[in-house]
């Protein structure tokens, strides 16, 4: 690439988390001199849910030189050890997709092969017994990973709960002082080249602005991708039913716990999200198995009078064709959607921007690139969708309709493969830069019963016996870990110390 083909601007249509995160990050990674502008409009409000978030967010703070208790702090965050799913299997049945380590490795083979051993024996382990993030997570207390202990506290992961419109009003100050230039304008459409790339985009008032890579987070509607680009839809309703939730917060009835709830309900799941000041909680559910009415009522009917009016948001589960088209690229709500079961839109807007560093083109937009980009982007959808496809179709609730539904959709290829390996050996083999790792699945596959018709062959008598004084150590490790961790709530009660000094914490991420 010449200097004199280098992109000199990029204009971000929109100011929700989609296009805050994209500003701030390219702000700190694009080349110098890239003048970088945010379209936001007054009249068009984010989509204002989105509250729950996975382990690389804590990179990305570091990333972008963000202090993470002053994050916190200035969001309302909450810390996030995993999800407890509940009443998936059947009405009354728990289980955990924590995050960090599982055990530990003996002999090369990973530990999820020993749990296979030891069920198979009647030993009924539990996951909190050899996972620090689950035991944490169940005695609803929190610390900080520390990487120079040597024990479990070693492979601590965590993530945050938060407000998502606090957060991208977070990040716009953020990426003010970066330098990134705000426009209060609505984007009416835009004019194209004679080779079909955006020239200018028009707003209503009449203005323009013309940039030479335009990135489209203007939410839902897709204004450039969808609207002027045509980009079109892959709809994946038949695997994913779910197309519509309803969210209602509201006020702090209990200490806050740090883990996400997701309850299965008649028609679709329930969330419950812990904020310092508030409950997030919402309804995803099925249209054609539940009325909005009905769906209010019955999450009203569970989580009490709410703190404002009740939202019904419409979905489709997809995303666009081509996620990057001419010289637009999509991100956020505008680039498709997958419901928020495993918490992944937000990250996908990260893994997206850094894609398109990875993929920074010139003003030539070589096509190659192009495809390269997009091909990436649909695999990382495609794997997510498998997983939560997983979800649904190896429940073995038949109680309404909709359960006995999604155990009979016809399960793409992908995942086909994976159950199969998985049921026949145990096996996982999750791709390198797969967002869920063998550990993901295997607790997903394990905590809905799932089970390997045969043990891992290498694990013998003799390994077994060398792995039981280690399971042992563990199950001591993470009970004394537990017994010395600080409560959650400690972390945001006024006039506490920072918690990096509280006992029992190391540093934060
Ligand atoms: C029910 C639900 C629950 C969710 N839960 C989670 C979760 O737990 N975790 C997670 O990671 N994600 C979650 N998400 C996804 C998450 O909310 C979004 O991925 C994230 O907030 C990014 O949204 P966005 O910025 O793409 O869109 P929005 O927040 O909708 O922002 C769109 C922006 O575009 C602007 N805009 C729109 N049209 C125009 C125009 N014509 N001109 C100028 N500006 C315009 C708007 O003003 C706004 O600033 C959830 C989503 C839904 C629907």
């Amino acid at each position: 690439m010449t200097d004199e083909r280098r992109i000199r601007s990029i204009a971000i249509v929109g100011g929700g988390t989609a296009g805050w995160l994209a500003a701030s990050i390219l702000a700190r990674a694009a080349p110098a001199g890239t003048a970088i502008s945010v379209i936001e409009s007054g009249q068009i409000a984010p989509i204002g849910v989105g509250e729950a978030s996975i382990p690389p967010f804590i990179d990305l703070l570091r990333l972008l030189g963000i202090e993470t208790h002053e994050f916190v702090r200035a969001t309302g965050a909450t810390y996030k050890l995993g999800i407890l799913y509940r009443d998936w299997l059947a009405p009354g049945h728990e289980y955990w997709h924590p995050f960090g380590t599982f055990g530990a490795t003996v002999g090369r083979r990973p530990f999820h092969h020993y749990w296979h051993h030891a069920v198979a024996a009647d030993l009924n382990p539990r996951i909190a017994e050899f996972s620090l993030c689950a035991a944490l997570a169940e005695a609803g207390k929190f610390r900080f990973p520390d990487p120079r202990a040597q024990g479990v506290a070693a492979g601590m992961r965590y993530a945050l709960h938060f407000d998502a419109t606090t957060v991208a009003g977070y990040l716009r100050q953020f990426a003010a002082g970066l330098g990134v230039q705000r426009y209060e304008r609505t984007v009416a459409t835009a004019t194209r080249r004679a080779d079909g790339f955006i020239d200018e985009i028009i707003f209503t008032d009449g203005g323009r602005l013309g940039a030479d890579l335009y990135i489209d987070c203007s939410g839902f509607q897709g204004v450039l991708i969808e609207q002027v680009l045509n980009s079109g839809y892959v709809d994946w309703g038949a695997v994913l039913p779910c197309d519509r939730a309803v969210a209602a917060p509201t006020a702090m009835s209990a200490a806050p716990p740090p883990y996400t709830l997701a309850s299965a309900r008649s028609a679709g799941w329930q969330w419950r999200i812990p904020l310092q000041q508030r409950f997030g909680n919402g309804y995803v559910y099925c249209s054609s198995h539940l009325s909005d009415a009905a769906a209010i009522d019955d999450l009203l009917g569970k989580v009490g009078a709410p703190l404002s009016e009740p939202r019904v948001l419409r979905f489709t589960a997809g995303h666009r064709q081509r996620l990057w088209s001419h010289n637009c690229v999509a991100l956020g709500l505008a680039c498709g959607f997958l419901e928020p079961l495993e918490s992944t839109s937000i990250q996908l807007v990260i893994n997206g921007v850094f894609n398109l560093l990875d993929h920074f083109p010139d003003r030539d937009f070589d096509p190659a690139n192009i495809g390269a980009y997009n091909r990436e982007l649909i695999e990382e959808f495609e794997h997510i969708r498998d997983f939560l496809v997983l979800h649904y179709w190896a429940t073995r609730r038949i109680d309404t309709p909709f359960w006995r539904d999604v155990q009979t959709v016809r399960l793409p290829q992908t995942l086909v493969q994976r159950i199969e390996l998985y049921q026949g050996t145990g096996r996982i083999r999750a791709r390198a830069g797969e967002l869920f790792t063998d550990l993901s699945w295997f607790y997903v596959f394990a905590g809905l019963g799932l089970r390997p018709a045969a043990p891992d062959p290498l694990i013998d008598a003799t390994a077994r016996a060398g792995a039981q004084r280690l399971i042992q150590a563990l199950q001591q490790n993470i009970a004394r870990e537990v017994r010395g961790a600080p409560s959650h709530e400690s972390y945001f009660a006024a006039g506490q110390p920072a918690a990096a000094d509280l006992p029992g914490s190391a540093v934060p991420g």
